[in-house]
């Protein structure tokens, strides 16, 4: 436990980890880093780089993220994913997956830098973390596989980015594979992403022969040994170019660097001006300095993203992403964000994930805006209008936590005793920082027209997409149903895009998630880490419903209970509202002379009853999507309950809903498969008896790439049959794409077939 001493004498405190034999192999602790971990409570902001790392599943990102941390000194042995003892896939599915599940956050430095790294999950059942870490990050490092260029789920990642204005670093990873192919891929990043590449390094050799970059801006060549076994590629050898260099690869550097020059020119003003006055046509004395410089602008303006390559597998080509980070993307403070300026240095925090920890209970991850964070304090937090003490602070190292005195803004920390914080909550000193934050706000007029006081200095938390699939989940036994619902309490908690309800006719637990791969994960952790041994239903399609055409009608309940009577006649009108992406809803308007007539409390009641008809349509019970409501008419006997109201209104809604007539709409994914051209043919064939729709077949080396749309519900266990039709070969991403109409064939075949099940 010599680590373990050396921490404390240091001041700093080592929690107990979760698998900590795992760690001990990777964190050697020793004092030289204990020294750098003492500067996690008090680093310079400017030297702060949160990023995360995205790309499609399999480009590598975690391979990536293990040899950041080995470069950066944080582990002391390089974990394999196909050895499955990654330090950021902790959770035993995710090793067991070799993919990964919950985006675990890292600290380390590089070159007196803190890195603050989220490792993200590249598979589409697990955007919300994707989005959930973006939320807090100021830049990303997309990692692409240089030989497939942009991927199905590069695009929606991206495409996230770009909302949350983040600015990117792309690495083509995988140099090393023949099929690499440089050009390829910046076109790819040109027309798919619509961005703007900046090449900075060009690769020396090509397949297994690829042995280094030669960095475009200080024209050194940085190269690794080539085919040395053992060799963790720490030590490079990094040389200034020169005669003794093939021709050919100075002439194609020149070239690059000119084309880099010209290109950074026409970004950015400034650099173009000191062209024009220092350099004029002598591109070879524009410095590596000012150059840089530019780069960096360019990419802080989101106008370029600076494009590296390299391959993390054979270790090449990590350090100088590293540099990149460092280099071009931003700091805590060069983000704009108008809460640091209102809460003027008081504490405000996003908690964007939480995880449950058997001992420790809820650990919240905060990214800290403004203030300082100090455990022992108490917190308030604004969406939840309440205030919580924070016992303890830690700082994360994958499953493993040093206890921190205090943590200032830029940073992302962990806190232990946050027990009502969900993802998403704003984390502020007190109620009265945050009022007077909100003062500052509308004095700006900056919190635009926000109504209530403090809503303006909420962060905005992250979007929770519908989940597509549902079922029923059973406890062992009955005296195990208190611990399943704490389980699935403390797992919703974690994530959002888990939902969990009770059946209102069999009363059955009910697990709502974004994907097969989704449930069976959550299934898999209540048994693991939970002890339960649960068992799931069918997995089924989470349908929405709507009507085909206008109807009216009225319905009246009289009825006596006890000496009371209660009498209500409701009068409405449904129609179909335009069709249909996925969270359009429904809409509900009084006529005019019930906005007067109607109390308060009467029309909530009728609300109540319009709501509860929304969430059960009349064909599967399933949500309504696209349907106008206009209440006419509410005659009501004095002494009436608003129970009964409600009920009438409901009941009437079904008969209107009715006549009406009503259409299923089912989720329809958007499908990208990667397959060999030999194997097409039987994946179209199969896709044919799935009702799917070919969008595009694109080329892609000797590859093909099958674009389409297909029915959520013909997709079940899709994996495996694509894995048997093209023996492996092929590769899938799977997307919600919108919500469509059933033809009617296929809708009165799935209303025999539920109604059979039932
Ligand atoms: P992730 O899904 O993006 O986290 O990707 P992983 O890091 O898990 O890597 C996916 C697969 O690609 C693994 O089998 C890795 O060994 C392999 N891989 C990662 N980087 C490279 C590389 O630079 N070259 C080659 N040839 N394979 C790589
Ligand atoms: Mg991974």
């Amino acid at each position: 436990m010599l680590w373990g001493r050396s921490l404390l004498t240091a001041g700093l405190q080592c929690c107990s980890c979760r698998v900590s034999c795992h760690v001990k192999r990777h964190y050697g602790f020793l004092a030289d880093d204990v020294k750098s971990l003492k500067a996690v409570v008090n680093p310079d902001i400017s030297k702060i780089r949160n990023i995360g790392i995205m790309a499609h599943i399999d480009a590598g990102k975690t391979t990536t993220t293990e040899r950041m941390l080995y470069y950066s000194g944080y582990t002391r042995a390089l974990g394999d994913v196909d050895d499955g003892d990654t330090v950021t896939d902790f959770m035993a599915q995710e090793r067991e997956r070799g993919i990964t599940i919950q985006s675990a956050a890292v600290t380390f430095d590089w070159k007196t830098h803190r890195i603050n790294l989220i490792d993200t999950p590249g598979h589409v059942d697990f955007t919300l973390e994707v989005e959930r870490a973006l939320r807090v990050l100021d830049g990303a490092v997309a990692v692409f596989d240089a030989s497939a260029g942009v991927e199905a789920q590069t695009l929606t990642v991206w495409r996230q980015a770009e909302k949350h204005h983040v600015p990117c670093v792309c690495f083509l990873n995988k140099m090393d594979k023949p099929a690499a192919n440089l050009s390829f891929s910046i076109e790819s990043i040109k027309h798919k992403l619509k961005a703007n590449p900046v090449l900075l390094q060009i690769p020396v050799g090509s397949g297994k022969s690829f042995s280094g970059v030669v960095d475009l801006l200080t024209r050194r060549k940085l190269t690794w040994k080539l085919r040395s076994t053992r060799d963790d590629g720490q030590v490079f050898q990094s040389k200034a170019l020169d005669q003794s260099d093939e021709p050919e690869l100075l002439q194609e550097v020149g070239e690059a660097r000119a084309a880099l020059i010209e290109q950074v020119a026409d970004l950015d003003d400034e650099f173009a001006e000191l062209l024009l006055t220092d350099f004029g046509d002598n591109f070879d004395a524009v410095s590596s300095v000012k150059l840089q410089e530019a780069v960096r602008r360019v990419t802080l303006a989101r106008r370029g993203v600076p494009v590296l390559c390299g391959s993390s597998l054979r270790n090449k080509g990590v350090q100088p992403l590293l540099d990149a980070v460092v280099a071009y993307l931003p700091a805590p403070d060069e983000r704009h964000h108008d809460l640091v300026r209102w809460y003027e240095g008081d504490l405000c925090a996003l908690a964007f994930k939480v995880l449950h920890d058997k001992q420790r209970g809820p650990l919240v991850f905060l990214r800290v805006y403004s203030g300082t964070l100090k455990p022992q304090t108490a917190v308030h937090n604004l969406n939840r209008n309440s205030t919580e003490r924070m016992s303890r602070l830690l700082v994360p190292f994958a499953d493993q936590h040093v206890e921190i005195p205090f943590m200032t803004a830029g940073n992302i920390a962990l806190t232990v005793g946050l027990k009502q914080t969900v993802t998403g909550d704003t984390i502020v000193s007190s109620r009265a920082a945050a009022a007077a934050a909100a003062r500052r706000a509308r004095e700006d007029g900056g919190a635009g027209d926000k109504r209530a006081e403090d809503v303006s200095v909420v962060l905005s938390g992250v979007e929770v997409p519908d989940p597509v699939f549902f079922c029923t989940i059973e406890p062992p036994t009955m005296a195990k149903q208190a611990d399943l619902e704490n389980a699935l309490n403390c797992l919703q908690r974690e994530d959002p895009s888990l939902k969990v309800r009770a059946d209102p006719d069999s009363g059955q637990t009910v697990l709502c998630g974004m994907g097969e791969l989704h449930i069976e994960i959550v299934h898999d952790r209540i048994r693991r880490e939970y002890g339960i041994e649960t068992q799931l239903g069918p997995l089924q399609v989470a349908y929405r419903e709507s009507i085909l055409h206008s109807a009216s009608t009225t319905d009246t309940l009289d009825r006596t209970v006890g000496e009371r009577r209660h009498a209500a006649s409701v009068e409405l009108a449904v129609a179909p509202l335009a069709v249909s992406a996925p969270g359009d809803s429904c809409e509900l308007v009084f006529s005019e002379h019930l906005e007067t007539q109607l109390s308060a409390e009467m029309k909530q009641a009728v609300e109540n009853g319009v709501h509860s008809s929304w969430h059960h349509g009349p064909l599967l019970g399933s949500p309504l999507q696209g349907v106008a409501t206009r209440i006419q008419g509410v005659r009501l006997e004095p002494g009436t309950s608003v129970a009964m109201v409600s009920a009438c209104v409901s009941r009437c809604m079904l008969k209107a809903l009715r006549l009406a007539g009503g259409r299923v709409l089912e989720p329809v994914m958007s499908l990208e498969v990667t397959v060999g051209e030999e194997r097409l043919g039987s994946v179209l064939g199969d896709l044919a008896q799935r009702r799917g729709t070919v969008r595009d077949i694109q080329s892609r080396h000797d590859d093909k790439v099958l674009l389409a749309t297909v029915p959520l519900a013909e997709m079940m266990g899709y994996s495996t049959v694509l894995r048997t039709l093209t023996s492996g070969t092929a590769s899938f991403s799977l997307e919600l794409d919108s919500y469509e109409a059933m033809n009617p064939q296929d809708q009165s075949a799935l209303l025999r077939r539920v109604a059979g099940l039932l």
